[in-house]
């Protein structure tokens, strides 16, 4: 098959054949496909999107190119959690382990940072020693020994998607849903998945921007996740400020830490917005699993895993048995930005908005993601986003903090984040971290 071919039917918006995915898919996993022409077909692909059925053989046929993990040892229930993808979404660094110590077997692969999103595996970079560099046969033998076991996307699982993964997010097309709705579930496929449980994020820090996107996200993610013989939920959350207080990889560790370690009562407003999200899709887990026979038991029985300290020790069990060489008991092992300035407020007033686009790409300049496929991340870089919409404020009031390298980078940074975050005079309500439940 000559890929040009292929390439040109994309751009005539004509309907491609198993045969010519599984191409494309297999190509892309073997290297065989230079990364010019597989972004041609991106660029294609995103404005003449594909059909469901094709979304459908394009999310078999990326599986295909790898293992799929066989999960038949492993204890049951199995739950799988996944994002879309959003700033400052630390989820399963808290959900993971929550999961784990309420009895599920959560066996997860999660990806690099993606635009404006950060992702778990560059989070997980933050923690010394930890390795999520895991072959299938490890991720099984962790899984069945301590009921959790997290891996970055290898040469073993779904090795098409870790190629287009990348090239999508340096050619723009990361938003284009029948890619993210392939990229996702292929993954899910491989890991073994039989439920998953979707968060999809809606605002302007994700892909969704609006709510008529998100839902058919949402949508497609159930009715692909279906044809391809998974049982999926999916529920749309806001992503219109960024999640939780923390943007950037380290900084995401820490309040991910804090969750495990504190009460609610001492969290900060946006991180105790962060630690509704987890209860919630703890919740949906813990019900869809059969584990709880009702929400209310199921909320229930996360709260006291929460705050029993059996997450905590669930996740320091975890991250050990990955090769960290410290644990959650305490964070100064984390690393530090050289330069850290706060941000005050000018005026009085009502927290109109906390633009989650804009921070996520001033997270972006200050090194905390990736421009380039290659680009190195700078792990302690971010912001702290002290408020929320809806937050009644005193003039010099700290909004925010920057954690840069340099000065330069700081003043920068500084400038468009007074422009993202707004004061109005009149008062707003908050924003409810649900829009649509699953
Ligand atoms: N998460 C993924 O795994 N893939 C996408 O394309 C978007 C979010």
């Amino acid at each position: 098959m000559d890929f040009r071919t292929i390439i040109a039917k994309r751009r005539e918006g004509m309907v491609h054949s198993k045969e010519e995915l599984a191409f494309l898919a297999n190509g892309a996993a073997k290297g065989e496909i230079p990364d010019y022409q597989l972004s041609a077909w991106l660029m294609a692909a995103y404005l003449k999107p594909l059909t469901d059925q094709e979304t459908a053989d394009l999310t078999v046929a990326m599986t295909d190119t790898g293992d799929r993990l066989d999960l038949s040892g492993v204890p049951k229930p199995w739950v799988d959690k996944h994002s879309t993808g959003g700033v400052g979404d630390k989820t399963t660094l808290v959900l993971g382990p929550l999961l784990a110590a309420c009895g599920l077997s959560v066996i997860k692969m999660s990806g690099r940072g993606l635009g404006i999103t950060g992702g778990t595996i560059d989070k997980l970079q933050a923690i010394p020693g930890f390795s999520s560099d895991l072959t299938p046969k490890k991720m099984i033998a962790q899984a069945k020994k301590i009921g959790i076991a997290l891996a970055g996307q290898t040469s073993h699982l779904a090795p098409a998607d870790k190629a287009l993964y990348a090239l999508r997010d340096v050619t723009e097309t990361v938003s284009s849903l029948p890619l993210i709705v392939s990229s996702i579930l292929s993954k899910k496929l491989a890991g073994g998945a039989e439920t998953v449980i979707l968060d999809v994020k809606c605002g302007s820090g994700s892909f969704n921007p609006t709510r008529e996107h998100a839902e058919k996200l949402a949508d497609a993610l159930v009715a692909v996740g279906k044809q391809t013989g998974l049982r999926t939920f999916a529920a749309i959350t806001d992503m219109d400020q960024p999640l939780g207080c923390a943007v950037g990889n380290a900084l995401e560790v820490k309040e991910a830490i804090e969750v495990l370690t504190k009460p609610e009562a001492e969290l900060s407003g946006n991180t105790k917005r962060f630690r509704e999200l987890c209860r919630y899709y703890g919740a949906i887990a813990l019900r869809v699993s059969g584990i709880a026979p009702n929400a209310a038991e199921a909320l229930a029985r996360i709260e006291d895993t929460l705050q029993s300290g059996r997450a905590l020790e669930k996740a320091n069990e975890w991250i050990k048995a990955q090769g960290a060489t410290v644990d959650f008991s305490e964070t100064s092992w984390l690393v530090q930005a050289p330069i850290q300035i706060p941000l005050h407020s000018k005026q009085a007033g009502c927290v109109g908005k906390v633009d989650a686009r804009t921070i996520g790409e001033i997270a972006l300049d200050l090194g905390a993601g990736r421009k380039k496929k290659d680009d190195e991340i700078d792990l302690s870089a971010g912001l702290e986003i002290h408020v929320k919409v809806g937050d009644l404020i005193g003039d010099n009031h700290h909004l925010a903090t920057v954690h840069a390298a340099t000065q330069e980078l700081a003043d920068a940074a500084l400038v468009r984040l007074s422009h993202a975050i707004q004061i109005q005079t009149a008062p707003i309500p908050p924003r409810p971290i649900l829009i649509r439940p699953a």
